[in-house]
């Protein structure tokens, strides 16, 4: 069989390394273009990339997608920390290549996404997120807690109040969402254990979006199919 090639941008960083494990032990692709900051790009062997895995910086994502629109190459990226700047590229390079974001690529985190849906039929309670992450995170709060909010509000239909972030020690990622009414508690929680969790779901969703048409996708749609 013939191994999914992958580019991996961001491939020194903390999950960059994780990924390049992940893809390591695969069967089903291989590290084809490994590409750090300070690296020099060599267009000949980025055309045949089968598709870019991005875990850098907000800074890097425009220049990323630029160079996979070339070959039309599909993009997985979990970068987060992204202003309106970037999140507009999304929709915009999404009509001319499969591209997939998700600011936390854990399928559990799908699953709770989802799950948030429920809320709707108790929206009078009172809600409130809560993240930890490790001490050298840079945004805050984390894209995870953004998403988490974004799809809250939208079940329960107004505004809440923001995330509570903090910061301390080598914690992977928990976010805890708290639904609460003078009666009761639900406290809805998801721990990531270790970073092989986001690698592995970045790599799946690579591997799921080479068959996938030019479009904006989410880990979701891995998960649960796409409404494309
Ligand atoms: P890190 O600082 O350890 O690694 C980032 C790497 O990207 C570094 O090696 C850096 O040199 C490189 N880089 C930065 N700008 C670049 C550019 N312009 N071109 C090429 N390489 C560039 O950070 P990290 O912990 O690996 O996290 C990276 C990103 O992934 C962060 O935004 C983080 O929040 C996010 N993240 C997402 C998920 C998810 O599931 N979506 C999970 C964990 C972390």
């Amino acid at each position: 069989m013939k191994k999914i090639k992958i580019g991996l941008v961001g491939a020194s960083g903390r999950m960059g390394q994780e990924i390049a494990g992940v893809i390591e032990k695969s069967s089903s692709c291989e590290l084809f273009y490994p590409l750090n900051r300070k690296d020099k790009l060599d267009a000949k062997k980025a055309a045949k990339v089968d598709v870019w895995i991005d875990f850098s910086s907000p800074e890097a994502f425009e220049g990323v997608l630029q160079m996979a629109v070339k070959n039309k190459t599909p993009v997985v990226c979990g970068t987060t920390g992204f202003t309106a700047k970037e999140k507009a590229l999304l929709p915009k390079f999404g009509k001319q290549i499969p591209l997939l974001w998700s600011s936390n690529m854990s399928l559990g985190v799908a699953v709770l996404n989802e799950a948030l849906k429920n809320f709707a039929a108790i929206s009078h309670f009172d809600y409130q997120i809560e993240e930890i992450h490790h001490n050298r995170k840079k945004d805050k709060p984390s894209g995870t807690a953004i998403t988490l909010q974004e799809n809250l509000e939208k079940a329960v239909g107004r505004k809440l109040p923001e995330p509570l972030a903090i910061r301390g020690g080598g914690v992977f990622g928990v976010h805890k969402i708290f639904a609460m009414s003078d009666e009761e508690v639900i406290t809805f929680e998801h721990s990531a254990l270790n970073r092989t969790v986001f690698a592995k779901g970045a790599v799946q969703a690579a591997e799921w979006l080479v068959k996938q048409k030019p479009g904006q996708y989410q880990i979701r749609d891995v998960l649960f199919g796409s409404k494309k």
